[in-house]
This record gives C-alpha cells, structure tokens and sequence, in this order.
C-alpha cells in the first residue's frame, strides 16, 4: 500500500494542539514529535484549547452564587453535562456523574452496586481492583469472543448477579466486545452490564440506548481533552441510593448536627467544587468527535493499524492478540522485538527517532501474563496521527533490526 493510500481526511477534527512539536534527539538535532501513545493521553484538539481559553477569564463557583459569572459557570457545567449524555446516547432517565477519570468512575460504580459482580481476567486494573478489592468474581477469558461469551453465561447461571463489568475495548490490544450480545447476555440473567470505555469511547460512536450498555465510564484526556474530568453515565436507581462517594458540600440537602440527608444524583456524588474547565473540555471534545462524519475515524484508524501490522510482520515482529475471532479493533498495536527488552525498544524509539511509544505492562499484569509476555511494546494512533509517523516508526524497527545487538 501506498504511503498516499494511508491518507483518509479526518480534517478538520486532525487539528491537534501541539501537532508540530519538535522533540531533541540524542545526536543533538530536533525532530518533529511522532506520538504514537495517544490511548494513553490525547493531545486537545484546537477545538477543546479554544473552549478551555473562551472559559478562563471567567471561572467562578458552580451552585453556589448568585453573581453573574456564578451563574454563567453553572450553566456551562449543566450544559456540559447534556452533552456528554446526549454524545453517549443516554437514556431519558441516565444520570452523567462527573469524575476525575475512567479509574474514578469505576470506584464509584463499584460502591454502588446491590450485589455481585462478574469481571474478566484480561481488563485495565482500573477494571479489576475495584471488583477484586470487593470480592468479585473474576471470569477466565476465553482466546475467542465466543468462548469468553460462553464463560461469561455459565458464569452468570452459576450464580445471582448484579453486574457484568467489560472493557469495550482492550488498552492492550485494541480488540472490542461485541456490547449488544453483552447487554442481552446480562440481561437475560438479571444483571445489568457496565463498560469500561477509556478506549471505546475516543475511537467508536457508544449509543447506550441503542446497546442495552447501563453503565459507560470514560476518561476525558484519552478523548483530547485535558486531565481531571471524566464521566460515569448510567441508570439513575442505584447512584440515588448509594453511599455519597464524596462526602461533602453540594451533596447534601439539610445538614444538622446529628444527621445528614443526602441529595440524590449527580450531586449526591460530586461533593466539593468541582473541576469545571475539565468537564467543559471534554463536552467540547464531545461536540467536536460528535460532529466527525459516521466512519470517518474507523477509516482512518483502520488504514495506519493495516499498514503498521503489515510492516511489523515483515519485520519478523509479533504483535499480540487475545481473541483470534475479534472483529472490532480500535487503533492499537502491541507487539514484542524478538531479542530486545520493550524498555531499550521505547528509549531507543524516542532518543533517536522522536517517536513517542507505551511500553511495559500496561496496568494490566494479568493480561500480560495471560500474552506470555513479561512486558511488550505499545503503539497508539488517533485523529492526527499520519501515515508519516507509522512509517517513521517501521523505519526506526528496520534500523534496530539491522544493525543488530
Ligand atoms: N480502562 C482502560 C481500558 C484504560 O486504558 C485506562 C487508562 O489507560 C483506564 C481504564 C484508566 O483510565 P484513567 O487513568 O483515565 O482513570
């Protein structure tokens, strides 16, 4: 495939902040950043830069004042919060608590839920210690989709459940669950099905009402937004009831001395001040992605992950996988350079080529394991990543493999 092929216009959602970074090499040149590490963190989008700008000169309280600026916060914060139900699909009756991240968001399900929950071994630690720490039950995957599928229904027969929690798409490896069969799967056993979308959601449209998806957890700066603010969005029942995750002021109704009644959902669970520049970044990354032509992404992503493979193969380089049958796979590449340790690969990548890759184990020591791998390499793309960086990457491979140890 030509290097022309690889080019699907994604524009003008490709305008990232910092695109044209130049990074020092180790000989004492500068080179254009390649960053190929953006399911780890997203750089913003102009869009997002441009909503945080137009919103610093007048930060203020949120449902706390009376003053204009106050009350222009407030509205920016319950505006944001419609939008981001409204670019995840949620239901009518959903609730969109905000968060610091996917990690946050998932702590707060996990002190929320009325009974058992079931897990996969292969998830993010963000998507285990929770349920791990409460005695979960943790599911062998599978090395098909329909094999898990099936350990994931004898489990559920075994015993009552409340939850199913999933990655809708692997941090490792980029393979997707199919969410619609997840979603009749646990509801057929009583169970309501929670996501984990840290990488779902900046790659893939999620539509909870058109999935049967209850929960969807995501993080802000792996959508091109900054730190510090990410979503849980679900059914309203179990958040109005549950335990104030934090306790404190704007959770509350009436406070006396010797007795406290709660508020229900959202605020029951966003006690303090919260982090409202993040949370109007990420509805600004909403909007932008939301406005992104249906596929145009996929496309995109689709052509730099074919080319990238193809030239690792050709390399003698293993990629890993754990589901031979995935179908979906968002814009992630993980492999391991025979011979070389991941680390020395990824300094190696940046010191003499400026290209910006993941390696280790990922937050995901189980699933490594599961991979035989102690430790691998992790290559990401997103909006903004040309064919230009994943041919400097398979150049900088060629380099290493040839000039040996
Ligand atoms: N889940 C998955 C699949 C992830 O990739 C990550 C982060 O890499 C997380 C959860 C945790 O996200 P955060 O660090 O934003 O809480």
């Amino acid at each position: 495939m030509s290097v022309q092929a690889l080019s699907v216009p994604v524009a003008p959602l490709a305008a990232l902040v910092g695109a044209t970074t130049q990074v020092p090499l180790v000989d004492g040149s500068t080179r254009r950043y390649a960053n190929l590490d953006i399911a780890a963190s997203a750089p913003a989008l102009e869009q997002v830069a441009a909503a945080v700008a137009q919103l610093t000169p007048y930060w203020s309280s949120v449902h706390r004042g009376a003053g204009y600026l106050s009350r222009l916060c407030t509205a920016v914060y319950e505006q944001s919060r419609a939008e981001v139900a409204s670019f995840v699909g949620a239901r009518a009756d959903d609730v969109v608590v905000f968060t610091r991240n996917t990690t946050d968001a998932l702590g707060l399900l996990a002190s929320a839920v009325p009974g058992e929950v079931v897990v996969l071994d292969v998830e993010h630690h963000a998507n285990l210690l929770p349920w791990q720490r409460r005695g979960d039950r943790i599911v062998r995957s599978g090395s098909s989709v329909e094999e898990t599928l099936g350990a994931l229904q004898a489990e559920l027969a075994r015993r009552p459940t409340a939850l199913l929690s999933v990655t809708g798409a692997s941090n490792v490896t980029g393979e997707c669950l199919p969410l619609r069969r997840l979603a009749d799967l646990a509801h057929a056993h009583g169970a309501r099905l929670a996501v984990d979308g840290a990488q779902l959601v900046p790659h893939r449209r999620v539509d909870l009402a058109a999935t049967g998806v209850d929960y969807l957890a995501f993080s802000g700066h792996k959508l091109y937004a900054p730190y510090g603010a990410g979503a849980l969005v679900g059914r309203r029942d179990w958040l109005d009831t549950a335990e104030p995750y934090l306790a404190g002021g704007g959770a509350v109704r009436e406070v006396r001395v010797e007795a406290t009644e709660w508020t229900t959902a959202p605020a029951r669970h966003e006690g303090g001040t919260p982090n409202v520049l993040g949370v109007a970044a990420l509805a600004a990354a909403a909007r932008a992605l939301g406005e992104l032509r249906d596929g145009a992404l996929e496309a995109h992503e689709h052509a730099l992950t074919s080319r990238l493979s193809e030239g690792l193969a050709s390399l003698g380089i293993r990629t890993h996988r754990i589901w031979h049958d995935a179908t979906d796979v968002v814009g992630i590449v993980t492999f391991s350079v025979p011979g070389r340790d991941p680390g020395e690969v990824a300094a190696y990548l940046s010191a003499e080529h400026g290209i910006g890759v993941r390696d280790g184990r990922f937050c995901a020591h189980p699933l490594l394991a599961r991979l035989g791998t102690a430790a691998a390499v992790r290559v990401s793309v997103g909006l903004g990543t040309s064919s230009d960086d994943v041919e400097r990457l398979l150049d900088a491979l060629r380099t290493l493999l040839e000039d040996g140890p």
